[in-house]
């Protein structure tokens, strides 16, 4: 299968942060061609493992497999949904979106509705409504209605959006964050074949609310060292200053030198670097960025682990839809995995 319809697929996929049951499947299914063995820890990461020789170092790669979401919160009796937010997301961007609803009797469509702004007041109109404003629309009739529907409290919520190819390397999609994450990382075992060293390939459960399955999952593998595989934000957008990031789409993996919970081990960004430069792959540099990754809680566990990050420039991250270019995720691979077949000569 080619990058672009398995990244259709994960995208297209519901895993809303605590629920990433269907992203997780369809990883277990795209790993276990390149593994040696495959793992459900816990708290639910799977770890694809890819065994190298006895004494080498063991690597951990990491991407969260969930995404920003809702979930329902409460029913009101006239059949309304009214929703938690599980994740970043900017009450700005809520309303007039179309959802899907995932119940125990199967997807349910919805829509962020809102009082109508022809009936707003004037100073109602100038202040942002916020989440618990809002409500999500599935046309019922009333409370019995809905729960017939199969809706009930805890039910995740994702953005109804369908992954589409723009031109010849752009793509269109929900949850790029991170399902360009999770197809980096498979597309790194597939490069690998044979290596020295053991690579742990993580997706994490619950990102978006803390780290917290990077945080269970690197206690259990206890790599010498690791890389977060994410996106980050391509500022090649109108409005964004330069001073604010110079990452753009298209332009190949970006790597972190610092944001606000990790800074990159320098042993492993001059790992990085020289991987990029001598095999030629095209890279950015980004520091000061406000936001993190994995990488941030992995590096402070145990007794500490060196760690780094390639990410993947995309726009409009944790709104409904995003953008990027498969030519980043095909150079983030090939950067994560040349950097591996390297390792023993800086580790
Ligand atoms: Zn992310």
């Amino acid at each position: 299968m080619s990058l672009n319809s398995n990244l259709e697929k994960l995208s297209n996929a519901c895993g809303v942060t605590g629920r990433e049951d269907q992203v997780r499947n369809l990883m277990i299914q795209l790993m276990t061609l390149y593994a040696d063995e495959i793992q459900v820890d816990k708290l639910e990461n799977v770890i694809a493992i890819k065994k190298g020789k006895a004494g080498s170092p063991k690597i951990m790669l990491a991407a969260h497999m969930d995404e920003v979401g809702l979930m329902v919160k409460t029913i009101t009796k006239e059949g309304f949904i009214q929703f938690s937010k599980m994740g970043g997301i900017d009450d700005r961007i809520l309303p007039a979106q179309k959802v899907t609803i995932h119940t125990k009797k199967g997807t349910y469509p919805g829509i962020i509705g809102s009082k109508p702004p022809h009936i707003q007041k004037e100073e109602e109109r100038k202040k942002i409504i916020t989440h618990d404003e809002l409500f999500i629309d599935i046309g019922a009739e009333n409370k019995e209605d809905a729960v017939n529907f199969g809706v009930a409290i805890g039910d995740p919520i994702a953005f109804d959006v369908k992954y589409v190819k723009l031109g010849k390397d752009a793509v269109m999609g929900k949850a790029f964050d991170n399902r360009a994450g999770c197809i980096t990382m498979v597309e790194t075992l597939k490069l690998l074949e044979q290596t020295d060293c053991t690579v742990c390939a993580v997706g994490t459960v619950q990102e978006e609310v803390g780290l917290r399955g990077a945080a269970a999952a690197a206690f259990g593998v206890d790599p010498d060292l690791a890389l977060s595989i994410d996106v980050t934000i391509a500022g090649d957008v109108p409005g964004v200053r330069e001073f604010d990031t110079t990452v753009k789409m298209g332009k190949g993996p970006a790597l972190t030198i610092s944001d606000s919970g990790l800074i990159t081990h320098p042993k492993v960004l001059r790992w990085l670097l020289d991987t990029a430069e001598e095999e030629k792959i095209p890279f950015q540099l980004e520091s000061g960025l406000l936001g993190s990754t994995d990488a941030a809680r992995i590096s402070i566990t145990r007794q500490g682990i060196p760690c780094g990050t390639v990410s993947i420039p995309t726009r409009y991250i944790h709104s409904p839809v995003g953008m990027l270019s498969l030519k980043d995720i095909e150079n983030s691979a090939k950067l994560t995995a040349a950097a591996i077949q390297r390792i023993t000569k800086h580790f």
